[in-house]
């Protein structure tokens, strides 16, 4: 060990502790794997029990852009086999004439996305977590509940193990992936905007009478916007938003409906371009929220993932802009690697990262709220727009550039490269 890390080590007990295991904490750490540096896990949460938010019954569609971030981390290679190609997504307003169709042989890539279910992913990064044990140290169950500012960083209070035994850890660096409730971000003190959209969201695995060909589908229908993504063995991932404003008591009639009268109900609002509905597995229903902390870092903190954004579920952006939040903090924790106690990283993070955060939130809230607006005229400036974004190759571009998650500046891992100890 050189006489630098030696002095770190006896400086704090880790150089980063990631806060949050869920998608997002757990991408983050294994990301950092190449880098010689003390890293700690912390989760409330045993990986892979029912509690854990972040891998439960939703399927999650991955941009092209995360898919070459998945490869860069090395773990693209086992879970493409596990994955469904999105080939060409058909985007429609119903009721109203316009369609905009994306497609993967346009774009002259591979694909536009990939299907994972969420539990899936998360067998696949608990896999690689437990092979690296030794680097990469678990702290679970346990949770946060106390930081302090010292001289080299932060001292965090923590309850663990299953008799919530009090102790103290310290690092140099605190990355909080915990959530929407974050309760580092509380801590920190840093605000959130919070906007309710009075809309849950239904989700449920669906088998359909023609084959859907790789073709994912949003439509926007009088009860909100309706996603239905290709998976494996011709089935898809719904996600059908409802309207809660007047109450729940629609949503729970939909939960509460039996299989045929479900399906029966989807058809009337989705409509039948895959033919009839004939399948549903389990549903569970999630509420809508923007959630958006003001900004990303405070002293010794950086805030990713749901903790710093969590967003409408219908352009399928959350996890994907997280995995752009983790490619730029790898490619910033590599460069300053020998002053992560110091304000140049938290700065560079914060100025890289507003852009791609404020046009992805600002992307999906206006679709939501555009498409969940029964006035007559937006009907009809929709219906436009959908028009043009279908003829207009340039307006085209951006569109399928924005599902792809390819917008933006091109960090070493969003460029499918390793990350290097050193830059
Ligand atoms: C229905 C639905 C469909 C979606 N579809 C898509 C999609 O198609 N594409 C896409 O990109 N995104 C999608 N998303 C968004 C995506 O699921 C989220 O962006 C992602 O799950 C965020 O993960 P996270 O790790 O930031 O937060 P979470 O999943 O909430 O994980 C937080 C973790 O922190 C832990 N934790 C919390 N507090 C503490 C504490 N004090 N101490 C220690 N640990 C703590 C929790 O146990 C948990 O493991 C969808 C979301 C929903 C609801």
């Amino acid at each position: 060990m050189s006489e630098k890390n030696s002095q770190r080590e006896s400086q704090t007990d880790y150089d980063i502790l990631i806060v949050g295991g869920g998608m997002v904490g757990a991408n983050l750490a294994i990301a950092l794997l190449p880098l010689t540096l003390k890293i700690g896990l912390v989760d409330t949460y045993k990986f892979g029990v029912s509690e854990q938010p972040s891998y439960d019954d939703r399927a999650i569609a991955l941009s092209y852009g995360s898919s070459r971030i998945f490869s860069g981390m090395g773990i693209w290679q086992n879970l493409a086999s596990q994955t469904t190609p999105i080939d060409k997504i058909h985007v429609s307003d119903r009721g109203h004439f316009g369609a905009a169709r994306l497609s993967a042989e346009k774009e002259k890539v591979p694909a536009l996305g990939y299907l994972v279910e969420s539990r899936v992913l998360g067998k696949q990064l608990y896999d690689v977590l437990n092979d690296h044990k030794e680097q990469l140290e678990q702290i679970i169950p346990a949770s946060v509940i106390a930081t302090k500012e010292i001289e080299a960083g932060l001292e965090l209070t923590l309850v663990e193990g299953e008799e919530n035994k009090e102790r103290t850890i310290s690092t140099k660096l605190l990355i909080a992936a915990d959530g929407t409730n974050s309760k580092i971000r509380e801590i920190a003190g840093i605000g959130v905007k919070k906007s309710d959209y009075h809309q849950a969201a239904v989700v449920a695995n669906i088998s359909t009478e023609k084959p859907h060909n790789n073709e994912a589908f949003e439509r926007f229908a009088d009860s909100g916007p309706i996603a239905l993504l290709p998976m494996s063995d011709n089935r898809c991932s719904l996600v059908w938003t409802h309207d809660t404003k007047n109450g729940m008591a629609e949503l729970e009639d939909t939960l509460a409906l039996d299989d045929e009268a479900f399906l029966k109900k989807l058809g009337e609002e989705f409509g039948y371009r895959l033919g009839r509905f004939t399948k549903v597995g389990k549903r569970s229903s999630f509420p809508l929220a923007l959630v958006t902390s003001e900004k990303n870092t405070a002293p010794h903190t950086v805030i990713i993932g749901n903790a710093s954004h969590t967003m409408h579920p219908v352009a399928g952006q959350g996890l994907n802009l997280a995995m752009r939040d983790i490619a730029v903090l790898a490619d910033l924790l590599a460069k300053y690697s020998d002053d992560l106690s110091g304000t140049a990283l938290l700065t560079e993070y914060e100025a890289l990262r507003a852009g791609d955060i404020k046009t992805t939130v600002r992307y999906t809230d206006s679709l939501v709220r555009l498409f969940s607006n029964d006035n007559f005229l937006l009907g009809h400036a929709r219906a436009g727009g959908l028009l043009a974004v279908d003829r207009l190759p340039p307006l085209r571009k951006l569109f399928t550039r924005q599902s792809m998650g390819i917008n933006y500046r091109q960090s070493r891992l969003a460029r499918g490269l390793k990350l290097k100890a050193s830059l």
